[in-house]
Order: C-alpha cells, then structure tokens, then sequence
C-alpha cells in the first residue's frame, strides 16, 4: 500500500492510545457504515485488524447523516485549526480514492461565500491555516461578482470570497464506496440493527444483534451518529441531541440550467439563517440548506416531511438572492 493511502503515524499514535492492549490480528466491530464508521472500518483493517462492521440500514441510508446526495467539504471552520487540518487530509484521501476506485465523489466546484462585511470573522479567523497549507482564498468586489455569477443577486453584499479548494461530496454514494472498497480488502458487513451488551469489569462482553443473535469481539467502536445517545442514554443523552434540519431541491428553469450547475457550492454568510446550497446533487435540483437547529427528532421513527414555514423563509431567501429561481419548484 503506497504511503496515501496507509494510516498516518497520527493515526496510529491514536489506535495505541486509545485501543493499547489489542494486538494485530485482533477481531473489533464497528457498528454504523456512515462517513465515520465506515471509514473508521476501512482503516482499521489497512492497520492490520480483522474487522466486522454492522448497519442497521446500510450505507448511506437515508436516515443517517451521510445519507444525503451530497455534501459540502470545506475547511473554514473559523479559528478551528484541528477541523482545518484534518479536512485538508481528508480532501487528499478522497481523492486519492476516488481514482483508485475510478469513481468521482469529490466535485473541485469551489465554495463561494456570500459576504455582508468587510471582514467576516469565520473566513478571517481560518486565514494562518490557509497560509500554513499554502491555500488562498479568491476575492470578488460586487463588480466582478456580478460579471462573473450573474445568477447571484449581490447589491447587499460587501464582496465574495471564494474558496477553491473545497466543493462537494456525493454522500450517499460516497459511503457506499467505502462500504464496498472494505468489503473487497477483507472487512466483514452485516446489516443488523446492534445493541450494547453488557459491561464487566471495564470491558463489553458482546453485542446483540436483532434476530436475538449475539456477537463478540474483543473491542466495538459505535460509529452511530445521532443513534448514540438512546444507544448509550446514561453517558452521551445530556450531550448528544438528534434535531431536525430542513434542505430542499429546488427545480432550476431549463434556461438556467447549465449555469446553476456549474456554480460553485455557497454559503451565505450574514449570521443569522445560514443558507448555503450545492449545485448538481445527480440530478435532483439545486439544493438549499438552512443550517439551524430544529427541534429535537427520533432518526428512527420521525416522519421526514416538509416544515412549510421554514420552506416559506428559505424561499423568500432564495428568491432575494438568486432571483431567476424566484417561484421554482420545491421538494
Ligand atoms: C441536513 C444536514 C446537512 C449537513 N451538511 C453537511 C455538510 O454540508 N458538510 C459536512 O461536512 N457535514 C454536514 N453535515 C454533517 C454530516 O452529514 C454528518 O456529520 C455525518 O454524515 C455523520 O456521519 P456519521 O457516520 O457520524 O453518522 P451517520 O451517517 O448517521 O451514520 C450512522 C450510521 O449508524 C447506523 N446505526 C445507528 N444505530 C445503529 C444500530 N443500533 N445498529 C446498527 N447500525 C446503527 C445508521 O444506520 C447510520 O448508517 C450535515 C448534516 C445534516 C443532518
């Protein structure tokens, strides 16, 4: 395996921190195939591990996190060093990945951020990190922007910045591949919804499985995303809460079209409602996100159906700000 695609030496530092007594060789089970269980998987098993690793649903599956057509991949987090370098690595191993599996998941479209200020603390505050990886933003007056993405409405903008860098992610598809490239290098997959079994002296005797099957390994990692806190309620239920957040695909005039697609991924930088959106999602629309905690919600069991008012408002935003998708269809 060449050097890309092998665990760092950070990753490694982390498995014998955190896993010291388990041998190579060692059979663990990672329970959840989303973007962190299945890469999870995937690299404990280049490190030398026997892995199973369990969804109740599959990859990808449309109540987990990573089950989306798509996703932003970005690395201005503010002042989040860690978050920066780490979705720098990222963007490598994806990819790398992508053309070892010869499967285009990561779309280079660039991130555009729409700015009310001159300065804008989460873009300003990530400025070291990008001059530590020799990264540099691009930078629009209202002129240029306006010449250049004539679909963007920018007269109650200070300026546009544009991350080239970043892009998005086909989600779904993207955990499938993981899921199969495991498959394919030896890992374990059942689809089987799992419970934690009981804890003696420090260690988890097993796991069980629906179907009243059990299994034990010698370490489980639960990659569970937001099922985490009703699978561990005493530990993670006062950290962990699942709420609701609403994205629609909105239908571009035919007219439009090529130019819709083509746009850079955007945020919407005013602080308040955060909008951001995605272009091309296979076919599915335009998309439009609206990054605000909603109230709490079950993963499981919660109907996943249009909040109308919320659509109301992010309507309206994107009427304002793209005016040629004034009255578009939504869904
Ligand atoms: C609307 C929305 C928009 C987002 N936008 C972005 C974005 O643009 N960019 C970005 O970087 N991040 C974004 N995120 C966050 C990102 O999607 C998540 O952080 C990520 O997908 C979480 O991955 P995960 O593997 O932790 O969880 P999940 O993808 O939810 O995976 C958990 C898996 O565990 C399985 N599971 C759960 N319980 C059990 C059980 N008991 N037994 C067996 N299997 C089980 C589930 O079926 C699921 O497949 C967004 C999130 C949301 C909700």
């Amino acid at each position: 395996m060449n050097n890309t695609f092998a665990p760092t030496p950070l990753a490694d530092a982390a498995i014998k921190q955190y896993a010291p007594a388990l041998e190579k060789g060692s059979h663990l089970v990672v329970i959840g195939a989303g973007a962190f269980g299945g890469w999870t998987a995937l690299y404990l098993l280049r490190s030398g591990f026997r892995v199973t690793l369990i969804d109740a649903w599959g990859p990808g599956n449309s109540r987990s996190g990573s089950g989306d057509e798509t996703r932003v991949i970005r690395s201005t987090y503010g002042a989040n060093g860690l978050y920066f370098d780490l979705n720098v690595r990222a963007l490598e191993l994806w990819k790398a990945h992508q053309k070892k599996w010869d499967k285009p998941l990561f779309h280079p479209s660039g991130v555009l951020w729409f700015c009310y200020e001159e300065k804008v603390d989460l873009i300003d505050a990530s400025l070291p990190f990008m001059e530590k990886h020799g990264l540099a933003y691009q930078y629009f007056s209202r002129k240029e922007a306006q010449a250049r993405f004539p679909q963007v409405f920018v007269d109650d903008l200070d300026h546009l910045a544009l991350d080239p860098h970043g892009g998005y992610l086909r989600a779904r598809e993207g955990a499938m591949a993981v899921k199969e490239a495991f498959v394919r290098e030896g890992g374990g997959y059942h689809q089987a919804m799992a419970k934690p079994g009981p804890v003696r002296s420090g260690r988890m005797e097993f796991i069980e499985l629906n179907g009243g099957t059990t299994l034990a390994a010698d370490a489980y990692v639960f990659a569970s995303g937001s099922w985490l806190s009703s699978l561990f309620p005493e530990a993670l239920g006062a950290f962990i809460t699942c709420t609701r957040q609403e994205a629609y695909y909105v239908g571009v005039p035919h007219r439009y079209a090529a130019l819709f697609d083509t746009m850079p991924v955007w945020m919407d930088a005013d602080g308040r409602d955060f909008y951001y959106g995605i272009p091309g999602n296979a076919g599915r629309g335009f998309k439009i996100g609206v990054d605000l905690r909603g109230p709490a919600f079950d993963p499981t069991d919660g109907d996943r159906i249009l909040d109308l008012d919320v659509l109301a408002k992010a309507r309206q935003f994107l009427g304002h700000r793209f005016p040629w998708l004034q009255g578009a269809p939504a869904g």
